[in-house]
């Protein structure tokens, strides 16, 4: 597998992001809550330095929330504020202006105490592409102001979003790039929809993830897909592809002499488990 990771990518948006650092009090780390780890980057302490922060488990709407309740006890203790969100429909949004100021308190209470007004506070949000930085700029704006979808090479010029009478917001979130130089890194980012079918192959991915879900969430495959009858041994690559052809079978995913389309079945696979067809899972665990 040849992925690479762009070293230019990343030094321009890192330069980008401590650019904007200087115009912020405080940073919004967005994570996909079914992967923490991978849709992170490893460079991000180095990156905001001791920028007063918060991380926000985005689409925990499609995550084990078990696994998410970890997850926020393990940053917990780490001495970050963590909490889930879900920027589509609002979950836990509504909290964050509130925690920032938290964050910010000290120097709050020392402006206060000086009888001065503080200012409303400005954040800035960063992460991967596809994390759901446009959806929460845009809920949090209460109007639609950033493009969703990935388009890092679109910009414009900065502008401050009002967020209540408490908190501004730079309109352009910062664009972190993951490291998946290892292949698990790859294969999670890609099932997830982080990285698109055009940089890692389609089979291979749904070869992952549905082994994956043979190991931590059959219940939920077997029931989709009628798999009462098959083999749940993940490590036997040949009861991974039953299991890729009896979804094709029964996406109508078939070409000629009855033969499936694996392709085909793949990315319907990938699109349903995407969409949470297959209930709510994780990928990484804190513990
Ligand atoms: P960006 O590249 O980080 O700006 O990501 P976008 O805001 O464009 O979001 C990428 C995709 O994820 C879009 O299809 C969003 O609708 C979707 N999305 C964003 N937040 C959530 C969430 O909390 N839950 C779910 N289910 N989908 C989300």
């Amino acid at each position: 597998m040849t992925i690479q990771w762009f070293p230019g990518h990343m030094t321009r948006a890192r330069r980008q992001i401590q650019d904007k650092l200087k115009l912020i009090d405080v940073v919004i780390e967005l994570l996909d809550a079914r992967l923490p780890v991978s849709s992170r980057n490893p460079m991000i302490d180095e990156i905001l330095m001791d920028k007063p922060r918060m991380i926000l488990l985005n689409k925990s709407d499609l995550a084990d929330a078990k696994v998410t309740q970890e997850w926020i006890e393990y940053f917990k203790k780490e001495g970050i504020t963590a909490f889930p969100v879900d920027a589509s429909t609002g979950t836990n949004v509504k909290d964050i202006p509130a925690q920032a100021r938290l964050l910010l308190k000290e120097k709050i209470d020392r402006q206060l105490a000086k009888g001065i007004n503080p200012r409303a506070v400005r954040g800035l949000i960063v992460g991967i592409p596809n994390v759901g930085k446009s959806t929460l700029i845009n809920r949090l704006a209460g109007r639609s102001i950033a493009a969703t979808g990935d388009r890092p090479g679109v910009t414009k010029g900065q502008q401050w979003i009002k967020v209540g009478k408490e908190m501004e917001l730079l309109d352009t979130p910062g664009i972190l790039w993951p490291k998946f130089e290892d292949q698990n890194v790859g294969y999670r980012l890609a099932v997830t929809g982080a990285i698109k079918e055009e940089i890692l192959n389609a089979e291979d991915i749904a070869f992952f993830g549905i082994s994956y879900l043979m190991r931590y969430y059959w219940d939920a495959l077997e029931e989709r897909y009628g798999l009462q009858e098959f083999s749940r041994d993940a490590d036997d690559s040949d009861s991974v592809i039953a299991i890729m052809e009896q979804v094709g079978r029964i996406r109508g995913c078939v070409i000629s002499g009855g033969r499936i389309d694996l392709e085909k079945a793949s990315r319907a696979f990938l699109r349903e488990l995407r969409a949470g067809k297959m209930g709510r899972f994780s990928m990484e665990a804190p513990y």
